[in-house]
């Protein structure tokens, strides 16, 4: 079901009432006082199923509906079709019930565009951690040629060692260098473009839906933004 209409007639200025049970469309149509007394206030029900045909119901046993002049309890209905409410005849009038239809968006492409950001993510930590290591490593070699030093300071073994350590320490030098400086703008230019893909996918709204796990955002029954509901 795509859309469900109740129909009748607004008791105060005496319009057509179009509303839906969540109270998200109530519309007043015509003038006031052209409804007569014979529509009541929950006369029918419009529903437009979801594959875009139109069924009315009609609501109470003492109302009367009619499709192409034959009274009717429930019927499928064509647009163009003439739908008498009591003495008040209506045409379904596609143009106006369009509009009222909830946009449908897919958001299904929205998984591969999560998991890519998450799993390049995790790569970014896991160099981080890898780099962590080497320092860590680093440090090490060269406490170690300093002790050494202090031990066989006469020895070739510790200019061999020093020497190491130094050429090691000079590496890693630069490495953090490059690091520091391009690391915080991988992350950046993952998150930037992680933005612009991770939308919603109504051409008219294209919010960014958020840094949450798509499994958590499929829970969610339509976009925040602009309402469409999501076809999972
Ligand atoms: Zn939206």
């Amino acid at each position: 079901m795509l859309l469900d209409l109740i129909i009748g007639r607004d008791a105060n200025s005496q319009q057509l009432r179009i509303s839906s049970a969540d109270g998200k469309i109530n519309k007043a149509v015509g003038a006031a006082g052209s409804v007569p007394m014979n529509v009541s206030r929950k006369h029918a029900q419009l529903t437009v199923n979801d594959d875009g045909s139109c069924t009315i119901r009609n609501l109470n046993a003492a109302n009367i509906t009619r499709v192409a002049g034959q009274p009717i309890v429930i019927k499928q209905i064509s647009i163009g079709d003439l739908v008498d409410l009591g003495e008040s005849r209506y045409t379904l009038n596609w143009d106006f019930i369009r509009p009222l239809i909830p946009k449908t968006v897919d958001i299904t492409p929205l998984k591969q565009v999560w998991e890519k950001y998450h799993h390049e993510k995790l790569s970014l930590q896991i160099a981080a951690g890898k780099f962590n290591a080497l320092r860590s490593a680093t440090g090490l070699i060269t406490m170690i040629a300093i002790v050494c030093g202090f031990l066989w300071h006469d020895s070739p073994i510790y200019f061999v060692l020093y020497g190491l350590a130094i050429a090691i320490s000079l590496g890693f030098t630069i490495a953090a260098y490059r690091k520091s400086a391009s690391a915080p703008i991988k992350q950046d230019e993952l998150d930037r473009n992680f933005k612009r893909e991770y939308v919603c996918p109504n051409p008219e709204c294209r919010h960014f839906l958020g840094f949450q796990d798509y499994e958590i955002l499929i829970q969610n029954s339509a976009c925040p933004y602009c309402k469409a509901k999501f076809k999972k």
